[in-house]
């Protein structure tokens, strides 16, 4: 490299080489200074004393990839313990994030978190089946909850988690994250606000391959433990994401399925699922779900513009276009997708702190577990089924 005659004296001199420089040792600059505190873009962190504090239950994939980073950037939320039912897997966790041995668990010992004033809040991201129950352990341990969707495979089962929560006088969150995530909330700013003029028709595509091979997606296979196939685990994007843009639930569906009588994948659960929805409005809506592709997509026709997010529900990158015959604009946002979910798992610790409203409540998942029954007995009966009269699917 050619070093500059700057270069060489700042080497030679260090700090004190700089008054060299300018010929003047009275007119040095000062060394490094204290300055006044800096107008910040974000809102600082909680200090840690201050952060309501979150067990996690269930360390697999999406807890580590994507739930334990999250606590620990979070600014209301912080990791304090951990619950599994691998104990050298959990040791490995809590090492990486500084968890102490005694507040790890094994699921038959989760009663001990009422013992533990640091934990306020309990994760469950195990799969489907076990929500119920883990539930209302961590209720009874006098915890509040947030679940991972589906909230459970039975409305029953939501029930039972919603009556222990009350009981309980905690609270029960559904972790449906694009409620969170800028995109979406934009494309519902401007849904509302009438920028995309009346919107009478959305559709909503949610595909994604299946690997029974891999850990993650042997129990989705299982219908007794996933509870259905690609309607449950990933179309329940569609189906909830279209009731919360639209702003109304659901009073009229049809369906149908199909599974590919010679893959074992489908043996238990179904590949792919459509549907169409009525709304009271009068507004109709497609859904879809497989396991055949890989795409996640929502459309809201409106007769001014067409709001498309595509991606819709990924983790990062996800997008906001708005077009029409004559043009088509993408919709910028202030947050980067992937804050939705320091948004989701923040929102839901100020809701403890402050005893605060939660926006997707376990009435919710409860109304979509119920929408899910009677989608699969539309598709299993193949009629339209109005769910005033033949169901009662409550907003
Ligand atoms: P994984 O299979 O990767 O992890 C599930 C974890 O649950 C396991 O690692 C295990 O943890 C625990 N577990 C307890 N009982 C069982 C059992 N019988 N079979 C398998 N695991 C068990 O699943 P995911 O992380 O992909 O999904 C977990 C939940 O999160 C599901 O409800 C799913 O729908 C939801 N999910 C939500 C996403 C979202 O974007 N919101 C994305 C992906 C999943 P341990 O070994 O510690 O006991």
């Amino acid at each position: 490299m050619h070093d500059t005659p700057t270069r060489r004296l700042i080497l030679a001199g260090g700090i004190a080489g700089l008054g060299a420089l300018s010929g003047s040792a009275a007119a040095a600059p000062a060394g490094p200074t204290g300055r006044p505190q800096p107008d910040l873009d974000e809102p600082a962190p909680l200090p840690p004393g201050g952060r309501v504090g979150w067990a996690v239950v269930g360390l697999g994939d999406y807890a580590q990839a994507h739930v334990l980073p999250t606590l620990a950037r979070a600014k209301r939320s912080k990791l304090s313990s951990l619950v599994s039912g691998n104990a050298d897997k959990a040791r490995q966790v809590a090492a990486r994030y500084g968890v102490p041995d005694e507040a790890v668990h094994d699921y038959g010992a989760m009663a001990r978190l009422a013992d533990d004033p640091g934990v306020q809040v309990v994760y469950i991201v195990t799969p489907n089946a076990s929500h119920p129950e883990l539930t209302v352990r961590a209720f009874e341990a006098g915890k509040h909850v947030i679940c991972e969707k589906p909230m459970a495979n039975s409305p029953a089962e939501c029930q039972r988690m919603i009556d222990a929560g009350k009981a309980a006088g905690r609270k029960l969150m559904i972790a449906y994250r694009a409620h969170f995530e800028p995109h979406n909330r934009r494309a519902k700013a401007m849904l509302e606000g009438g920028e995309l003029g009346r919107v009478w028709f959305a559709s909503s595509d949610h595909h994604r391959p299946l690997d029974p091979k891999r850990p993650r997606d042997e129990w989705r296979a299982q219908k007794a433990v996933a509870g259905g196939g690609s309607l449950v685990d990933i179309g329940i994007y569609a189906l909830n994401g279209l009731q919360w843009l639209l702003g109304e639930s659901t009073s009229a569906l049809t369906a149908s399925l199909h599974s590919p009588p010679d893959d074992p994948r489908f043996a238990e659960v179904e590949n792919v699922f459509m549907a169409e929805l009525v709304f009271p409005s009068g507004r109709r809506a497609t859904i879809s779900s497989s396991y055949a592709a890989d795409k996640k997509r929502i459309d809201l026709w409106g007769d001014k513009l067409v709001a498309t997010l595509d991606p819709a529900t990924a983790y990062q990158g996800n997008r906001l276009v708005v077009s029409n015959e004559r043009m088509r604009e993408e919709v910028l946002t202030e947050e980067q997708s992937d804050a939705q979910f320091t948004n989701e798992l923040d929102h839901f610790s100020q809701a403890v702190a402050e005893d605060g409203p939660v926006l997707t409540p376990g009435e919710m998942g409860l109304r979509d577990v119920r929408l899910i029954e009677a989608l699969y007995r539309a598709a299993r009966e193949r009629r339209w089924l109005d769910l005033n009269s033949d169901m009662t699917v409550k907003a």
